[in-house]
């Protein structure tokens, strides 16, 4: 059964529920997983989701539904991140109390380098900051600088069995990506994601339909605690956004910095030159005179986000006008020029990591009074005050 889309807007899909087949594979593992009807969240939690959304809030942030999502500090992003991910950052911000975390802490279980970990989280910032995110319209903050999560994490902990953590794909895969360093923080790092979520009292959270799983535990989770301790946080629910999956320059896996086929977006041209030229393209297509196939080739599909002009730009390798050496540029010096503001604003923010200090601070100090409010509650139900 597909999910039903309550509400349809542009790039966002908000969904009445997951789909089915998570449902099937959770059956009977977490206390909220029993039946149909903890299948949805009660009436009770419903209509808390819609409570927490205007109770929770605090006089000094705008009166929206609030939206909650956690990024890597993985430095300079990638094409594919910005295609992907930022650019729908940007938009959820404009339509919702947008909260946008640097997950440093969880960055620790496969960073190590103190040096590495903080450049990158600046260079992150500077970056969502560059291609549009508006720090005057959003929280962005890191995630170390509201330590409260890390109460709630424990606090968590002391409800999650270590089984629903064990199963976890992603733990046995980040176990296989790193046999040397199976830290705890690994099989923990759901908890903490779901502390993230709940400590600012989000009832939304934007993920591909492809991550349905990850939030699948963050509200199995908050349903253990509600379950123990009395109903105290609305389950989050997905907001699945549209965002197209960008093949790395290889043309045929997904771009990764991890894979190395990246165009680096906010680099130096001559560098997005470099790697625009050497894509693949239509791998038929031998000879200057062959006839493209524009719906295969990477190059072409990239010119889609670059002018609407893309159709024509088709048909000229479609009929041979033009050769793949030619799309290339074209595609290089638009992405050049489309991104040329951001690569300015980002270099001076760099500059200044005062400034960038500054702002992630008061992203920080906007929602303390959110945390507290939350911890407050907490520890007093679960008997620590
Ligand atoms: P990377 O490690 O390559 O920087 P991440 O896994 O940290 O990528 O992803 C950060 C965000 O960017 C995620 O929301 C992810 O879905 C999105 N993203 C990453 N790569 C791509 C891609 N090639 N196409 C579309 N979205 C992507």
């Amino acid at each position: 059964m597909a999910p039903q889309p309550t509400v349809t807007d542009g790039s966002c899909v908000v969904p009445e529920w997951y789909p089915s087949g998570w449902r099937l594979v959770r059956a009977g593992r977490g206390p909220g997983s029993s039946g149909a009807s903890t299948d949805r969240p009660s009436a009770k939690l419903a209509l808390m989701t819609e409570a927490a959304a205007t109770t929770a809030r605090s006089s000094n942030l705008p009166d929206k539904p609030r939206i909650f999502s956690g990024i890597q500090p993985t430095g300079r992003p990638h094409l594919g991140n910005d295609l992907g991910a930022i650019r729908n950052y940007v938009a959820l911000s404009e339509k919702y109390e947008a909260i946008y975390c640097i997950v440093d802490y969880h960055a620790l279980t496969h960073v190590h380098n103190p040096e590495v970990l903080r450049r990158q989280t600046l260079e992150m910032a500077a970056a969502l900051i560059a291609l549009g995110l508006d720090p005057d319209k959003c929280s962005l903050f890191v995630q170390s600088d509201r330590p409260e999560v890390t109460e709630l994490c424990w606090l968590f902990n002391t409800v999650t069995p270590v089984g629903w953590l064990q199963r976890t794909p992603t733990y046995k895969e980040k176990r296989a990506n790193q046999p040397e360093d199976v830290n705890h923080g690994l099989l923990t790092y759901p908890v903490l994601q779901a502390a993230d979520i709940v400590l600012y009292k989000a009832s939304l959270v934007p993920i591909g339909r492809d991550q349905a799983p990850h939030l699948e535990l963050s509200r199995e989770i908050v349903r253990a605690f509600n379950a123990r301790y009395g109903e105290t946080f609305p389950e989050p629910q997905a907001v699945y956004t549209e965002a197209p999956v960008v093949l790395g320059t290889d043309g045929v896996k997904k771009m990764s910095k991890s894979i190395g086929n990246t165009i680096e977006i906010l680099a130096e041209p001559d560098v997005i030159r470099k790697q625009v030229m050497s894509m693949v393209t239509d791998t038929q297509r031998i000879l200057r005179s062959d006839p493209g196939r524009p719906e295969v080739c990477n190059v072409c599909q990239m010119h889609r986000h670059f002018g609407a002009d893309y159709r024509e730009i088709w048909e000229g390798e479609r009929t041979a006008r033009t050769g793949c050496v030619d799309t290339k540029k074209l595609l290089a010096e638009r992405i050049i020029a489309h991104y040329a503001p951001a690569r300015e604003t980002y270099r001076a923010l760099m500059a200044d990591p005062l400034r960038l200090r500054r702002i992630l601070d008061e992203g920080a100090e906007r929602i303390r009074p959110i945390a507290q409010a939350t911890m407050t509650e907490v520890r007093e139900r679960m008997g620590l005050r």
